[in-house]
């Protein structure tokens, strides 16, 4: 099976699961982790396999980090392995366990008294808010990318999402044999030009200073010796400039005019502690400061990964640190209250993956060919749900999508399309973003609609026309 397919499955298995009873009773959990990265999921395999129920609140971006890397090399036992499917391992794991996930970020924290209490909001639907109660908090929120700030960069008149970008694995499909800059020297900027000189026809690597700062030498070297690579050294980017529509070329610090496609930016990172300022201790830089492993200044409370860490900021580390978070939460909650072990009751047997293209289910197309097989059938109305394994609001369409192929069962048709392996289909259909739903009636197209409530509004029109 494709990995993407892999991955597609996995979310439709573990991706809604249903909530705590406990968070809808607002009855203090034993634990909750704020984030869902290779950290939190650690943490939380640890705490279920003490026999501790955890709530694991995944933010906006299931996974975390990691799930951009196109290929991890440097992971345990995995000699190349890409993000997403690492994670959906771990994250499978950490459900067979019995973690209870939930689609919501952090909003605001309050520390001053025990049990703490987590004011979170639905990630899709930020009227939905719940206020959870926790004994122990483990923060694992890791860091945001940073932004150059030069005009043309986002803003009214910029470009980000026409051109500019901070992840090639999410939008890089959309230069295939197009020309990108990489802004950046660090082994982020690394893995992004590694990524896009596989698709794109020609990659520029803007480094400012004379040398990179990666740290994963062999990779760098490798990466620069390319054909269509080429690194401008002691070069800035004054400012991103376009058509209206989208990047036309870069005015570099060099004087020179830059023609390129879209640009990708790998600058670095600023930790996410804002929730926390005032409450527990941070550093200069923002960083949350730790009294021992991973105990912050605040008890009951932890930190993990990023957040933490202005020097590793492996995903391996924010492994390690999730269980020693756990671990020490574990000590923690046995201090206060004797916390038994037996509220969590991790499934016996591991879940079966669902094969996607059961009858009355939406078929995964697994090549450009079966696509347009299907287009050209007029025999019945065609859904095509094209989506990206790395997009959020498209995992949430996802389901929907398999719940409208059931109920109209014989009557439509409804395929799903990973962009990232067809971006032939997306230029054709002049598709800048996902989710986007393409409805085919009597061999035309009678619909495109694009983002997750834009989709769910044409789903719900559809069998009604
Ligand atoms: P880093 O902070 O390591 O690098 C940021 C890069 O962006 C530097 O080259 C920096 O330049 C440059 N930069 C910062 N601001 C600007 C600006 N305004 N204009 C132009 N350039 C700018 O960030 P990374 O995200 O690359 O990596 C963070 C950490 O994560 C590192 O420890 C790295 O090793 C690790 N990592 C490891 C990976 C792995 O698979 N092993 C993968 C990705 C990250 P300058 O050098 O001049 O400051």
């Amino acid at each position: 099976m494709k990995k993407s397919i892999y991955a597609f499955l996995i979310f439709i298995m573990c991706g809604f699961t249903t909530p705590l009873k406990a968070v809808e009773a607002e009855e203090a959990l034993p634990v909750v982790i704020l984030g869902g990265g290779v950290g939190a999921l650690t943490s939380s395999v640890y705490l279920q396999r003490a026999g501790i129920q955890t709530l694991v609140l995944e933010g906006s971006k299931p996974g975390g980090a990691i799930t951009e890397s196109p290929v991890v090399q440097n992971w345990p036992g995995e000699v190349a392995i890409d993000g997403q499917t690492l994670v959906d391992k771990i994250r499978n794991q950490a459900e067979v366990n019995g973690t209870t996930f939930l689609s919501h970020e952090a909003i605001d924290v309050d520390l001053s008294s025990t049990p703490y209490t987590i004011t979170s909001r639905d990630v899709y639907d930020h009227e939905q808010i719940k206020k959870i109660k926790a004994k122990a908090v483990i923060i694992a929120l890791g860091s945001t990318p940073r932004f150059l700030g030069v005009p043309g960069e986002s803003g009214e008149k910029g470009y980000w999402t026409k051109g500019v970008y901070s992840c090639a694995v999410c939008d890089g499909f959309l230069y295939k044999d197009k020309t990108v800059a990489v802004v950046g020297g660090g082994d982020s900027a690394v893995i992004e030009a590694e990524y896009l000189s596989k698709i794109a026809k020609k990659v520029y690597l803007v480094v400012r200073k004379d040398h990179f700062r990666s740290v994963e030498i062999k990779r760098k070297e490798q990466l620069v010796q390319k054909d269509n690579v080429e690194v401008l050294y002691n070069t800035e980017i004054d400012q991103i400039m376009g058509d209206g529509d989208k990047v036309t070329h870069l005015d570099l610090s060099t004087k020179k005019k830059l023609p390129i496609d879209g640009v990708f930016l790998a600058i670095g990172a600023t930790p996410n502690s804002d929730l926390f300022k005032g409450q527990i201790a941070l550093d200069e830089n923002g960083y949350i400061q730790r009294i021992s492993d991973q105990q912050t200044s605040k008890e009951g409370v932890f930190a993990i990964g990023d957040v933490v860490d202005p020097v590793y900021k492996q995903a391996i580390s924010a492994a390690g640190d999730g269980a020693k978070a756990a671990l020490q939460a574990e000590r923690y909650l046995a201090s206060i209250e004797g916390e038994q072990p037996a509220s969590a009751k991790p499934s016996a047997q591991p879940k079966i993956v669902q094969i996607a293209n059961e009858e009355g289910k939406a078929i995964e197309v697994e090549s450009s060919d079966q696509f347009y097989r299907e287009v050209k059938d007029s025999s019945t109305p065609l859904v095509v749900d094209l989506y990206s394994p790395y997009c959020g609001p498209c995992r949430k369409l996802s389901p929907i999508v398999d719940e409208m192929a059931e109920k109209h069962k014989g009557a439509i048709r409804f395929i799903k399309v990973n962009v990232a392996e067809y971006s032939a289909i997306t230029s054709e259909y002049n598709v800048y973003s996902v989710p986007t739903i393409l409805y085919f009636k009597n061999g035309e197209l009678a619909k495109q609609a694009t983002g997750l409530n834009e989709a769910k509004a044409a789903l719900d029109s559809i069998g009604k026309d």
